[in-house]
């Protein structure tokens, strides 16, 4: 499968892991919006998220939620943005489901 993110899970390309489990896989962003940007992924190559079953969502967000949790406690953010692109209009580069994890501080400069 000719997938950057595919590559990333099984380790062809490497990157810098921050959790990874039977069903997901965290890493750092290489063009980080701040320090700590992380992105989860579902093990499964899904390629938008319109296109992912629900059961496999609620997989995805449990580990984001753990994961946002640990991300703000190591870095001691004030905050976090969490999200994800959708299709390509709406931004999305690799077309395999991922979520964005952005640490924030107060004056950051990041916008809203
Ligand atoms: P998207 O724009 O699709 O929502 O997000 C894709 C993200 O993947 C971008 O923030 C981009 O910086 C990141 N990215 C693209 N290629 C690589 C790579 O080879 N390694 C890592 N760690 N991140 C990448
Ligand atoms: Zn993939």
């Amino acid at each position: 499968m000719d997938c950057l993110f595919c590559k990333i899970i099984s380790g062809e390309i490497p990157s810098h892991k921050v959790y990874e489990d039977e069903f997901v896989y965290a890493f750092l962003d290489i063009y980080p919006c701040s320090e700590g940007h992380t992105i989860v992924l579902p093990k499964k190559h899904i390629p938008r998220f319109t296109e992912m079953e629900e059961n496999d969502t609620s997989t995805l967000f449990e580990a984001v939620n753990r994961i946002s949790k640990a991300v703000e406690k190591t870095l001691d953010a004030q905050g976090l943005n969490v999200g994800i692109n959708n299709g390509e209009v709406a931004g999305q580069t690799v077309p395999h489901v991922h979520v964005h994890i952005i640490p924030r501080a107060e004056n950051d400069g990041g916008g809203s």
